[in-house]
């Protein structure tokens, strides 16, 4: 099978839904565990490939980390991913032109503090503390230090403290105790938009013709080395997943299953289990 950079795997953002039905209606042979982007650019690939597949995910919707609302706040609000970053090679740019998708600039960001908006001295003094942050934290990427946000500052005052959680809980939804200074030093720069309606509006738009069993949530994998047998689902005689978790997808090796561990043995038999309708 040849290399598939993500490029590629998002190629097929505009595959036909009946290219898509015919490749989840024929025999099983992948199950791709999640319906996150991940989980839905790997079926997208899988039937441009004409590899037949089943989409299992645990929740009652697509998307994963990916999900617009509108009713808390009375406009669209991105509870996770928002930005598409990297703008230059993002793949998922191209949506603009495919769906006809507006992508907005960030607006001048205003400092709401003590109930009110701040000065402008405040909002020098948040800026210099982000600037401070930012120093830290290219001093640490630049050593390889994969060290905590919150050890390398140490926040002194309010601004730095808001400095962080920006950096931390509102941009990478961590605490600073927890969010690595390496992580967020080799985060990808150039440009970023926003998405008008919101990106996880957008994706569950782009994803929506992938057929996927929802509310199905796969409790155990099961391998039986050396028996060739066909999964538990009974839809073919063998069977790799894609796992479209949250640590992303990962192609398995031809022939063989791509798993949670990391056991490099080949596996011949996969069973799922877990509340499926
Ligand atoms: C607060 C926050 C802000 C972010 N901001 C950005 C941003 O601005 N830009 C950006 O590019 N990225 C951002 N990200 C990261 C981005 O959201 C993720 O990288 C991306 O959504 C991950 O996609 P995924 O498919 O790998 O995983 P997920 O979206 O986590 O999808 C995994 C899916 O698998 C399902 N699943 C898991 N286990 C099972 C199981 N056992 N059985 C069945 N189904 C299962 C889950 O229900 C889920 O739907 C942000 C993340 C967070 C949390």
């Amino acid at each position: 099978m040849r290399a598939t950079s993500r490029r590629t795997l998002l190629g097929g953002l505009a595959l036909a839904p009946a290219l898509l039905q015919w490749a989840a209606a024929a025999e099983t042979e992948v199950v791709v565990v999640g319906a996150g982007v991940a989980g839905l650019a790997a079926a997208l690939e899988l039937a441009r490939r004409r590899v037949g597949f089943t989409v299992l995910e645990a929740r009652g919707r697509i998307g994963g980390r990916a999900r617009t609302e509108s009713t808390s706040l009375g406009v669209p609000f991105d509870h996770g991913c928002s930005w598409l970053q990297a703008a230059q090679r993002n793949p998922f740019v191209g949506l603009r032109r495919e769906r006809g998708l507006r992508l907005v600039r960030e607006a001048a960001k205003r400092l709401w503090l003590d109930g009110r908006f701040a000065g402008a001295g405040e909002e020098a003094s948040l800026r210099a503390a982000l600037g401070r942050l930012e120093r830290a934290i290219a001093e640490a990427g630049r050593a390889g230090r994969d060290v905590a946000l919150a050890s390398i500052f140490p926040a002194r005052d309010r601004y730095e403290r808001i400095a962080l959680a920006i950096t931390g809980p509102f941009e990478a939804g961590v605490e600073p105790e927890r969010l690595s200074a390496l992580k967020v030093w080799s985060r990808p720069g150039g440009l970023e938009y926003l998405v008008e309606g919101g990106l996880g509006a957008a994706l569950a738009t782009w994803g929506s013709a992938v057929p996927v069993e929802l509310a199905a949530t796969v409790r155990r994998i099961r391998r039986d080395v050396g028996r060739r047998a066909a999964p538990a689902r009974g839809r073919g005689d063998r069977a790799r997943t894609l796992h479209g978790g949250p640590k992303g997808a990962r192609l398995g090796p031809a022939g063989g299953t791509a798993r949670r561990t990391a056991d490099p043995r080949p596996a011949t038999r996969l069973s799922l289990s877990g509340s499926r309708p």
